[in-house]
C-alpha cells in the first residue's frame, strides 16, 4: 500500500495527473479543495468556507485537517490515498506525517509538477470558462500564487529533507506529463 501526494502550483493540473494516478494505483483520491467544495452545498462552515474561496486564501489549518482526518479514516481499509491539495502548509505537513504515523502508514511520495506562474495562469483562464469555479479569475489568480509562494513552497523543503520529492515538468500534454509520472513513480515506490 502507498500514500502519495501531488503538489504544485493552482493550474499545474493537479487534479487530472491525481485522477489518473489514483485510478492506475487504485489509490484513494483525496482532494482538498474537491472536498471544500463539497461542503459548500450542505456543510456546518459553508458561508466561511465560501468566503475564503471566493478570496483565493486557505482555510483555517484545523478545519480543513479535521476533514482530511475524517476521510483518512473512512478509506483506510481500501488501501492508500493520493492526497491532492493537503497538505498546503508546514503545520498541516506535520500535522499529516503525525496522523498517518499513528494509522502506522507514511507518505511515500511526493509529486512536485512544475509550471511557470505565467504558463499557469493562462491554464487557469482557460479552465474558468468552463469550471465555474468563483476562483478561476485573474485577480484570486494572483492571490492564489502569493499564498502558494509564502505557505506552500516551504513544503518543499520539508519533503526535500525526507527524500520523497519526485519533480516533474508540467508543460507537456496531459498523457505525456502522466507516463513521466508512472515511470518515476515506479523507481520510487519500489526503492
Ligand atoms: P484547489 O482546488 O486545491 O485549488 O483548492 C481551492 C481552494 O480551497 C484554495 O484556494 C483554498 O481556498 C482551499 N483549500 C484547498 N486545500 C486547502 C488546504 N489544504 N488548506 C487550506 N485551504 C485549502
Amino acid at each position: 500500500m502507498s500514500n502519495v501526494l501531488i503538489f504544485g502550483p493552482p493550474g499545474v493540473g493537479k487534479g487530472t495527473q491525481a485522477d489518473l494516478i489514483s485510478k492506475k494505483y487504485k489509490l484513494t483520491h483525496l482532494s482538498s479543495g474537491d472536498l471544500l467544495r463539497a461542503e459548500l452545498k450542505h456543510g456546518r462552515h459553508k458561508v466561511k468556507i465560501k468566503e475564503l474561496l471566493d478570496a483565493g486564501k486557505l482555510v483555517p489549518d484545523d478545519m480543513i485537517t479535521e476533514m482530511i482526518e475524517k476521510a483518512v479514516v473512512q478509506g483506510l481499509k481500501k488501501g492508500g490515498f493520493l492526497f491532492d491539495g493537503y497538505p498546503r502548509t508546514l503545520k498541516q505537513a506535520r500535522s499529516l506525517d503525525k496522523f498517518l504515523k499513528s494509522k502506522k502508514v507514511k507518505l511515500d511520495a511526493v509529486i512536485n509538477l512544475k509550471l511557470s506562474e505565467k504558463d499557469a495562469e493562462k491554464r487557469i483562464l482557460k479552465r474558468g470558462q468552463t469550471s465555474g469555479r468563483s476562483d478561476d479569475n485573474k485577480k484570486i489568480i494572483k492571490a492564489r500564487f502569493g499564498i502558494y509562494r509564502t505557505q506552500t513552497v516551504p513544503l518543499l523543503e520539508y519533503y526535500k529533507k525526507q527524500k520523497k520529492i519526485i519533480n516533474i515538468d508540467g508543460r507537456p500534454a496531459v498523457i505525456d506529463v502522466f507516463a513521466k509520472i508512472v515511470e518515476d513513480l515506479h523507481e520510487a515506490l519500489k526503492s
